[in-house]
């Protein structure tokens, strides 16, 4: 691992505390970093949302009928979506 000193720009390898150029502190320097942002946390994986249509049992029969081919249509879409993504996966790798 290096770090770059980010007060003479020079790069220390290994875990350095100090760095070799200057001795600036790269702990303590961590730690402000860590107090200033509390709250700091990795990004997790991004949440896909999709919209999907939800059924309403109270609709009428041709609303209902009409949600029922448009949530197929989806379901089959994605299922492609989902196929072309796993493919192009495995040629990729
Ligand atoms: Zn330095």
């Amino acid at each position: 691992m290096e770090i770059k000193c980010p007060k003479c720009s020079v790069w220390t390898e290994g875990h350095p505390t100090n760095c070799t150029a200057c001795g600036f502190d790269f702990h303590a320097a961590a730690q402000k970093r860590a107090e200033s942002h509390p709250n700091f946390s990795a990004p997790g994986p991004p949440k896909f949302d999709f919209p999907m249509l939800h059924l309403n049992p109270n609709d009428p029969w041709h609303t209902r009928a009409g949600k029922r081919t448009v949530h197929a249509i989806q379901v089959v879409v994605m299922t492609f979506a989902g196929g072309m993504a796993w493919m192009a996966y495995w040629i990729a790798v």
